[in-house]
């Protein structure tokens, strides 16, 4: 009989530049999470967006998860191959006339909308139409009035209105690329994903992912928000903010470090241990009640 699973996590790194302690963390919880329910874990490359990505970077994630010790599933899976399933999403949402093409440009935006909480609120302007049609368009999915709600397993409930703090959102862009909220929504749908562990800085994007679910008639799987490492400033540790790679880092110390920002409590001397005995106890002993609910400052590494 085949084996049904009961679990399917992943980890979704782009292609921007080589691992840090904050994409580290993402690592380390979404692998724990699943591990610890004997589940799968998937490794998908986000190289969708080539004007941000860095040639080598991939190269250096897989090698950084080896490094430490992470076994993944199945292939990995590239974005960048998988235009086909995209672009029939896009046919299906086009056939429920849920889309329609957009001129605006970000300035355009920036000036003609109400500021929300999570920045700009697109309008609507082109929902009758472009208002420019000499310009490259973008496509939007319409958005809809009734609020979105989801527990997640670290944050609790989250709400959000997307059409009233958000607006209608870019499933294409004006130079042909398709939108992460798209992508990642057909993408954890078709690995058959049941729990999403992600940083929380993506918190906010799940409503539309939701939505976009919705409307393509997809499972929503759960999702749980771990805590962000930011820097000195408060900002989230990116590449670009000048985060310090781990990839020639001692894993061993560095995936304690990482257990401890994630609440767990290793024993002062696992850091000695084999990585091996490292990860098996850290599977053992995995709690995600114990996760912060909040985002922390990176500890020094
Ligand atoms: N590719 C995204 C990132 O590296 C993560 C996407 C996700 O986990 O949904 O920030």
């Amino acid at each position: 009989m085949p084996q049904h699973i009961e679990y399917r996590g992943r980890f979704a790194p782009s292609p921007t530049g080589p691992l840090h302690f904050g994409s580290l963390v993402a690592a380390v919880g979404s692998f724990l999470q699943a591990r610890s329910q004997n589940g799968q874990w998937l490794l998908r490359i986000e190289d969708l967006d080539p004007p941000r990505e860095e040639p080598e970077a991939t190269d250096s994630i897989l090698h950084t998860l080896e490094h430490f010790g992470f076994e993944w599933d199945g292939a990995v899976i590239y974005q960048s191959q998988r235009m086909e399933a995209y672009i029939s999403a896009l046919e299906q949402l086009q056939q429920q006339n849920l889309l329609y093409p957009c001129s605006c440009s970000r300035k355009e935006i920036a000036e003609a909308s109400l500021s929300g909480h999570y920045g700009p609120v697109y309008s609507g302007l082109c929902r009758s139409g472009p208002t420019n049609n000499n310009l490259p368009l973008a496509l939007r999915v319409l958005t809809h009035d009734k609020p979105i709600h989801f527990t997640d397993l670290i944050r609790g409930t989250f709400e959000q209105c997307i059409e009233s703090e958000i607006g209608d959102f870019i499933v294409r862009r004006a130079d042909s690329l398709f939108a992460y909220q798209l992508a990642v929504v057909v993408d954890d749908a078709e690995q058959q994903i049941t729990e999403v562990v992600r940083g929380s800085d993506l918190l906010d994007n799940t409503p539309r992912q939701i939505h976009l679910q919705q409307l393509l008639g997809v499972t929503t799987p759960r999702y749980a928000h771990l805590p962000v490492a930011l820097n000195k400033e408060g900002q989230k540790l990116s590449k670009q903010r000048g985060a310090e790679s781990v990839h020639r880092q001692h894993p061993q110390h560095l995936l304690v470090k990482a257990l401890s920002f994630l609440g767990q409590k290793p024993p002062v001397d696992l850091v000695e241990a084999e990585l091996e005995a490292i990860w098996t106890w850290a599977i053992k002993h995995w709690d995600l009640t114990q996760v912060p609910r909040h985002d922390l400052p990176a500890p020094l590494i």
